[in-house]
């Protein structure tokens, strides 16, 4: 039998993210809808019921065209706070701006930068600024050594509280919506200290390919997931094709508390 070393959890740099520990001794499940959506604070406490770590919580979202939802926005704030009070759980809220950042306020955990954002260095040095944890996003195009020195815009304003994400990457395939580079995770977590999650959703792009990606990534020794779930896939506001359900994202409990 080939002997592969086993990834290691627990010597990376634990990047806390409210009460949730990413980097730490097991894999953090961090899951929501691609967008709050109205119904956010009921999806959270079944997200939460079923053991999510931290929520999803993004109220402003890059989409490639403008016709498409643009979330919530501000409009939404109330239900982000509702949905921490109520769950407990840290929130994680992608932002497009240093604007978008100050105007959540005290109300998230944690910022997210998305793929199309990864190499906008003012937005990186502004939240290295405001301290808050940030998972970072790999662009679809970023080598991985363009990723690990966008992450280093964070760092150099003296905020080491990142998180890599990769999220798949744009190569000639088009079966899947990107395609999941595996290696990232063990090539990022040998470059540096940072824990390494990976968003199998987005790369995905197909609610029923989900679960096996996931599995792959923690076996790779991701440091976490951040999944797309919603109560109801079908009716969600966007990416709803690749949004797991809560039965799905049970099974995805139960993989990130395995002993490994
Ligand atoms: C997201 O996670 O909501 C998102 C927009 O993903 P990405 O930046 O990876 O496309
Ligand atoms: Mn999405």
């Amino acid at each position: 039998m080939l002997e592969v070393e086993r990834p290691r959890l627990g010597c990376r740099r634990a990047v806390r993210v409210g009460g949730a520990v990413v980097g730490g001794v097991r894999p953090l499940l961090i899951a929501g809808p691609c967008s709050v959506e109205p119904g956010y604070v009921e999806h959270a406490l079944a997200l939460a019921a079923v053991g999510a770590d931290a929520l999803r919580a993004g109220i402003f979202k890059p989409r490639t065209h403008p016709d498409s939802f643009q979330g919530m926005g501000l409009e939404a704030l109330p239900l982000l706070l509702e949905a921490g009070r109520r769950t407990g759980l840290p929130l994680i809220s992608e932002v497009l701006s240093a604007d978008d950042a100050e105007a959540l306020g005290d109300c998230v955990d944690g910022y997210q930068v998305g793929a199309r954002n990864m190499q906008n260095y003012r937005l990186l040095e502004a939240l290295g600024d405001i301290g808050r944890p940030v998972v970072l996003k790999r662009g679809f195009s970023a080598t991985i050594d363009e990723w690990v020195a966008a992450s280093e815009y964070i760092r150099r304003r003296g905020n080491d509280d990142v998180v890599l994400c990769e999220r798949g990457i744009r190569t000639f395939e088009t079966r899947t919506r990107n395609t999941l580079d595996i290696s990232a995770v063990v090539v990022a977590r040998e470059l540096t200290d940072l824990p390494v999650i990976v968003d199998p959703s987005h790369a995905a792009g197909r609610r029923e390919w989900v679960p096996a990606l996931a599995m792959a990534a923690l076996a790779a020794g991701a440091d976490g997931l951040l999944v797309e779930a919603h109560p109801s896939p079908a009716q969600a506001w966007s990416d709803g094709q690749q949004a797991i359900s809560l039965d799905v994202l049970a099974g995805l409990v139960t993989a990130t508390r395995q002993p490994r």
